[in-house]
């Protein structure tokens, strides 16, 4: 039984012993609100990719695609709701429970970490993205790094001195500044364990898993071909 139902029966129940109508605790009442006022966590599901397994090809191969989404990503879902299930957590959003993870399991971390990381890095990529970022985007980098180039090769050294599995990120931090950061296996800058703490607007996975199918050890082939994916409308609605 999941969290969500099993905190509604009990609510309900009391609801009952307490006399009070289940329907007014579920926010039903004749004021019509329609907003439960019961606490809830969501289950949550393997969002679809916004394109096919094959259309990153040659830059992503589409066995390490669907592999990635189907098998790593979908792994980080099943097992964040099982450790939710096993919890009496209430929370509206995965950014709320990331933002407290200090407080919650490991598995809670790296799951609730993959998942929120996947769903991101799927969308910062497209079928023939790349080039130069334009607009907001290119004055922000050129704002905070002096130009593109200067962006990109801090960028890559994020991502190549990631020891192990890991992301490199470009985030708003909380002064409101761009700022370059990476971290260790699923955590992100949106976790209250985070060394760096902001907003991401683009992020790449670094874990092996991400890219050895065809570039074995080669990280840095990688990452450099990661470029020639980026949709930077994507990154453009991250900076908000
Ligand atoms: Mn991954």
């Amino acid at each position: 039984m999941s969290t969500n139902r099993r905190e509604f029966l009990k609510t309900a129940s009391m609801a009952a012993f307490a006399g009070i109508s289940a329907s007014l605790m579920m926010g039903t009442s004749a004021s019509g609100a329609g907003e439960s006022l019961v606490p809830h966590t969501p289950e949550f599901t393997l969002p679809p990719l916004p394109y096919a397994y094959d259309s990153l090809e040659p830059h992503i191969d589409k066995l390490t695609m669907e592999i990635h989404h189907t098998k790593h990503h979908q792994a980080y879902v099943t097992n964040l709701n099982k450790a939710l299930s096993e919890t009496t957590l209430h929370a509206d959003s995965l950014e709320a429970i990331l933002s407290k993870v200090s407080g919650l399991s490991a598995a809670i971390r790296n799951n609730g970490g993959g998942h929120w990381n996947h769903s991101f890095f799927w969308k910062l990529m497209k079928p023939n993205g790349g080039g130069a970022p334009a607009g907001k985007v290119a004055e922000a980098i050129y704002q905070a790094f002096g130009g593109f180039a200067d962006f990109q090769k801090q960028f890559n050294e994020a991502a190549m001195k990631r020891f192990g599995s890991g992301w490199a990120w470009l985030l708003v931090n909380g002064d409101g500044k761009l700022q370059i950061a990476s971290t260790p296996n699923q955590d992100n800058p949106l976790m209250d364990v985070s060394d760096t703490k902001g907003k991401p607007v683009m992020g790449i996975d670094v874990w092996e898993h991400a890219y050895y199918l065809k570039y074995q050890n080669k990280r840095a082939d990688y990452v450099a071909a990661w470029w020639n994916l980026i949709n930077w409308d994507q990154v453009a609605a991250n900076l908000g």
